[in-house]
């Protein structure tokens, strides 16, 4: 990470009800970077993002976004720093259209791509822009979920496992356009439990465990720290 992080995360804890799930969470995110947090099922990876899209109400501890404190903010006031949060069950309305199941969320920055440069991305939108989002595959609302993000002008894109549940062809398409989004110089927090597909696509991991960072690794070292990571990701 560089010496101004676009987001830097320090000591967060968060709680469900009485339920304290996050126990100081550190991490921190360098514009441009693809980042994910890896860890067994229950670490506390959702309330993760959840907590730092300020949609988990009792938190502490401190997140700096663009240098602003916004451990108090509401999710609206996240949002409009350029943060977009692309839930594990992607919210796609089954009773709109594609097209208006796109045009859901408003724009809340310059910047925001416009449905052309979406369909490049993802060409099957176009095609299905009439269809009920009923009538989707898995991977069609995952590509809507994500191209709709794009939209609102997000910059820091956080993502819920992308590839649950999809074919293996869709995995390489959805990993195919994260590379191609960080191209483009979006910064990305991706939760994965795909661990070959969080390989493919990040610059670095973070390794969640009973909602602590507990270790973290380049993913050039990955390969070979995996005896070490193997405690806490089973792989
Ligand atoms: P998974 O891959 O299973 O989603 P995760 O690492 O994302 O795992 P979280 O979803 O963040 O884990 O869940 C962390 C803990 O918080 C779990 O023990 C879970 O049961 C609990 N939890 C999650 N959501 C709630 C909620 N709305 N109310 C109470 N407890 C919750």
């Amino acid at each position: 990470a560089s010496a101004t992080p676009l987001m830097a995360v320090k000591n967060l804890e968060a709680w469900y009800g009485e339920s304290h799930i996050l126990h100081g969470i550190d991490l921190d995110i360098a514009e441009g970077e693809v980042v994910t947090l890896l860890g067994r099922n229950g670490a506390g990876k959702t309330t993760a993002l959840r907590s730092i899209m300020g949609m988990v109400s009792r938190r502490t501890g401190s997140i700096r976004i663009g240098g602003k404190q916004t451990i108090g903010h509401t999710s609206r006031q996240i949002a409009r720093l350029g943060v977009g949060y692309v839930p594990e069950e992607r919210g796609i309305y089954a009773s709109l259209t594609v097209k208006e199941n796109l045009h859901l969320p408003p724009r809340i920055r310059p910047g925001g791509l416009s449905d052309e440069q979406i369909f490049e991305l993802f060409p099957n939108i176009r095609e299905r822009l009439a269809s009920h989002g009923s009538k989707l595959s898995g991977g069609e609302q995952q590509m809507l979920a994500l191209g709709r993000i794009l939209r609102t002008g997000a910059q820091l894109l956080l993502c819920d496992e992308l590839t649950e549940g999809l074919a293996p062809v869709i995995v390489q398409q959805i990993g195919a356009t994260l590379r191609a989004l960080r191209q483009r110089g979006f910064t990305i927090l991706l939760v994965e439990s795909n661990f070959r597909f969080a390989q493919g696509v990040a610059d670095r991991h973070y390794i969640v465990e009973q909602g602590r960072i507990v270790d973290m690794v380049d993913n050039d070292d990955l390969e070979h720290s995996l005896p070490r990571l193997n405690r806490y990701l089973g792989v």
